[in-house]
This record gives structure tokens, C-alpha cells and sequence, in this order.
């Protein structure tokens, strides 16, 4: 048993709050890096979102990196395309999100006093795996972001759905943090 402070003192049965946040919100090592060029915004985390999350009194869950997972670094970075016709890696996502769904139902089923709300999932934007809303997609006139999410993110969707957990997705864009905390204030307080 884990135990803090008075008897009372934390035992309030108020609902407690928790978001998943996909893990290089956390962690930037494992976002992609070769050759000495990389997207990480710096070896720690985005903590902009982070202190955001922690302002409002919500806690988070920590998802897998599923492309850290599957390649390790370095890697290069890639397209939803190059991730498409990676063989196993659409499999690899969905076993990733099946064992992060088996947590969250685990969390659901078992923080009943206090309650634990899982209030959403956030997703990283312009991720061939992670984004929610934009993608990268090869052309002919180079990189494009399309508005649909990353493979990761269907898996991870596809299996909230049939498991009804009824949890919603947001993205976020890591390079201009402090612009999406607004719409982050207004996504978790609805
Ligand atoms: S966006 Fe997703 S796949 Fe990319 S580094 Fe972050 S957690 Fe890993």
C-alpha cells in the first residue's frame, strides 16, 4: 500500500482526473534522429504542456512510443507513406494500442473511490503515428499534411471504439506549445 501524509489529509473521494499523453510529451528522446539532424525539441520534455496539465490538477498516463518501439534511433524522419509500407509496422501499432487500451480499461475498472476520469488521449501533430488531425504525406511537390491521423492513432482509436471507453483524441504541436494550450484549457474543461 502506498500511503501519504494524515489520515485525511488526500483522502478526498473528489473524482480525479487523468489524460494519456503520447510518450515523447514526456520523453523528446525518442523522437526521430539521424545523422545529427532530429524534431526533438531538446533531451527533456514539453513541459509547457506538461505544467499546463499539472495547473489544472491532471494527472498522465504515459503511452508508448511506437516508433521508438519498433526502430529504436536513429532513425530518419518519415512519412505516414514510408510508415505504411514499413512491413509489421501497422501490426506493431495495433499490439501497442491494444496493451495501452488493456491500462486504461484496467484504470477505468479500478479507480472507483475516488473515481478516476480518463478525460482524453493527446496526440502529437505532423506524426506519421501520433498526430490526431494532420499528417505527413509524400507528393510530387515533396511533403504535404494531410488532415488525417497517424496510424497509431487509428489503431488506438479503432480499439477505444469497440471497447466503448469513450475517451476523445487531441492533438497538440509540439513546436508551438504554448499557442495549442488554449485550445487544450477549452478541450478539458468541456
Ligand atoms: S510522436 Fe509518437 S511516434 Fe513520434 S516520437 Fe512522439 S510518441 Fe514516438
Amino acid at each position: 500500500m502506498c500511503e501519504e501524509g494524515g489520515s485525511e489529509g488526500n483522502s478526498s473521494t473528489k473524482e480525479r482526473k487523468v489524460v494519456a499523453v503520447a510518450h515523447c510529451i514526456l520523453n523528446q528522446s525518442t523522437r526521430w534522429w539521424f545523422k545529427g539532424e532530429t524534431s526533438s525539441l531538446s533531451s527533456g520534455m514539453v513541459k509547457e504542456v506538461v505544467d499546463h496539465l499539472s495547473s489544472l490538477g491532471i494527472g498522465v498516463l504515459q503511452m508508448p512510443c511506437p516508433e521508438f518501439g519498433f526502430y529504436g534511433n536513429p532513425r530518419p524522419s518519415m512519412t505516414k507513406d514510408d510508415y505504411e509500407k514499413a512491413s509489421g509496422f501497422k501490426a506493431h501499432c495495433r499490439r501497442v494500442a491494444k496493451g495501452f487500451c488493456n491500462d486504461l480499461e484496467d484504470i477505468k475498472r479500478l479507480g472507483r473511490k475516488p473515481r478516476v476520469k480518463i478525460l482524453g488521449i493527446v496526440g502529437v501533430e505532423h506524426s506519421p503515428s501520433c498526430a490526431v488531425e494532420e499528417t505527413p504525406r509524400k507528393t510530387n511537390k515533396g511533403t504535404v499534411y494531410r488532415k488525417e491521423r497517424g496510424i497509431f492513432m487509428e489503431e488506438l482509436e479503432r480499439e477505444v471504439r469497440k471497447r466503448d471507453l469513450g475517451i476523445p483524441l487531441i492533438g497538440v504541436n509540439i513546436h508551438s506549445p504554448k499557442d495549442e494550450l488554449l485550445r487544450m484549457i477549452k478541450f478539458f474543461k468541456e
